[in-house]
């Protein structure tokens, strides 16, 4: 039984149709499975007049207020997420389990963000006596939202917490591949009470949206996940209008295989990983640095598991890998490919698109990479592994830097001097040792370099959605 949602735009608490709609499909039959609104510049238009409405009411909303309301969103979302989960798996292609995992994660974000907001705390800094100096933290204002496909809930949860958590109106446009997600999202925020305004959802052609929103005077942040191309785009126009960014972009995550480590459990650990999501994830772990002494037997172990996947259609049971999300990401990764053979790479598994019908892409493990193949530099967002022998930790931290990203990065090892160079020496926001999890909750998750700017989650994840204000109080007139 489908429960794929009947699509609209959400604009001051309204559900709205328009007269442009564009299907949405399946990515594992290419079936159309929804026909998704598009929004016309007067859309965006009510959205914004809406977005300034919602702000006035909103941030006057006590702390614990916005708490409750979104902590009954993500009551209501929990109760919801088979049904949620079934529409992500239709629309994105990923398998239901890890689908309904990723509602969850949209949960946990909705909750910790609910417990974030109650706790803003400003402070008051020692003064000479009859003079008082107070920092307050104070929402942004209106905030312009862009979430990206491969996590059709979870990505845009970020977004609408923090916004909704730190008193500020968010206009969210959402992927238009997968918008199931975000519905479900102003659904549950709808029943559970959110005022209108406060919460704005459109879709459409993303460069007109962003043009009209970015420009606008009102809006004060622009909060996108995606890719570092368009990110860049996007923070030169912010720029034009002095207008604050929070950037979620690419990454190029390396993995350093020490040869103390558990060899076997360290590359299973890593191909599973690789996998899950079909590669798609901007932590996913993609170049693997190994001790030479163990390479051979680390390889054999990866590319057996990775072979092992079982790939297909995510409503069946047993499907590890679904299809990729779209076409655009089948044709990108059979060109880096051909282009790593061409170079002199071994092609251990995989390489290939598979299947008559759907966007389906083996599971792949390149080995012994030339530092010439595009695909040491690009990001490959597919099921697509390197791994290439090491001589020693110097050597593997030298090649983890030698991109333009620094998001994630990870290290398998147990020695503590290991552990401390890695932390030193890597460049990213995110190091994680023995574990391939890099962003939860409560932990501060964000890029260096061409990875973005700001963090989201942790303590820190509400500070882009306010600003600071100083109050200097003199009890006489001085
Ligand atoms: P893309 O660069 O065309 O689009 C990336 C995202 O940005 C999409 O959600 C798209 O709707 C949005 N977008 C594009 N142009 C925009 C604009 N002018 N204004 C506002 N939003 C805009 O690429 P794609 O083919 O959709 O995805 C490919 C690449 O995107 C991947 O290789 C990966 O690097 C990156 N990506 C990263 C993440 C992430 O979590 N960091 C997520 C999805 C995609």
């Amino acid at each position: 039984m489908s429960t794929y949602p009947d699509l609209h735009l959400y604009i001051n608490g309204e559900w709205r149709k328009t007269a442009d709609d564009l299907p949405v499909l399946n990515p594992a039959t290419e079936e159309e499975i929804g026909r998704l609104p598009h929004a016309q510049i007067s859309d965006l238009d009510d959205a914004l007049e809406a977005a300034e409405k919602g702000f006035k009411t909103w941030r006057k909303v006590a702390p614990i207020e916005r708490a409750n309301i979104l902590l009954k969103a993500a009551a209501l979302m929990r109760e919801r997420q088979d049904e949620i989960a079934n529409a992500i798996t239709a629309e994105h292609g990923k398998p239901f389990d890890q689908a309904r995992r990723e509602v969850i994660r949209g949960c946990e974000f909705f909750e910790w963000d609910a417990g974030e907001a109650t706790r803003t705390y400003g402070r008051v800094i020692p003064s000479a006596p009859g003079v008082r100096y107070i920092v307050h933290l104070q929402p942004i204002g209106i905030v312009a939202g862009f979430s990206p496909w491969n996590f059709p809930m979870s990505q845009p949860c970020r977004k609408v917490a923090g916004a909704i958590a730190a008193g500020c109106s968010i206009i969210l446009k959402a992927a238009e591949e997968t918008p199931a997600g975000a519905l479900h999202i102003a659904r549950a925020l709808h029943d559970a009470g959110l005022p209108p305004g406060v919460l704005n959802l459109v879709f459409g052609t993303p460069s007109e949206i962003s043009e009209h929103l970015i420009k606008h005077e009102l809006v004060r942040l622009v909060a996108f996940t995606g890719s570092t191309s368009v990110g860049r785009h996007l923070t030169i126009l912010a720029a034009q209008h002095m207008t604050q960014v929070l950037m979620e972009l690419g990454g190029h995550a390396p993995v350093i295989v020490c040869e103390d480590t558990d060899v076997q459990a360290a590359a299973i650990s890593g191909a599973v990983r690789k996998m899950r999501n079909a590669g798609q994830v901007c932590t996913s772990p993609t170049r693997f640095f190994v001790h030479e002494s163990i390479f051979d037997q680390y390889t054999e172990t990866f590319v057996r598991r990775a072979a092992e996947t079982l790939v297909g259609n995510g409503m069946s049971s047993d499907v590890e890998m679904g299809p990729l999300a779209n076409e655009r990401r089948v044709d990108a990764l059979t060109a880096l490919v051909e282009n790593a053979r061409d170079v002199g790479a071994e092609i251990k598994t995989g390489g290939r698109k598979t299947g008559d019908k759907g966007y389906f892409f083996e599971p792949t493990v390149l080995a012994n990479v030339p530092d010439s193949a595009r695909v040491m530099q690009e990001e490959p967002f597919g099921p697509l592994a390197i791994i290439n022998p090491v001589a020693n930790l110097e050597e593997a931290i030298e090649r983890a830097n030698s991109v333009p990203y620094g998001l994630a990065a990870y290290g398998f090892t147990n020695r503590a001097d290991y552990v401390d160079r890695m932390v030193e020496g890597i460049e990213a926001g995110n190091v994680s040792i023995n574990t391939l999890e890099a962003s939860l909750p409560e932990t501060p998750f964000g890029g260096v370099k061409s990875s973005g700017y700001g963090r989201e989650g942790g303590i820190e994840g509400l500070h882009n959605y306010m600003v600071t204000k100083n109050v200097s109080h003199s009890l006489q007139i001085d």
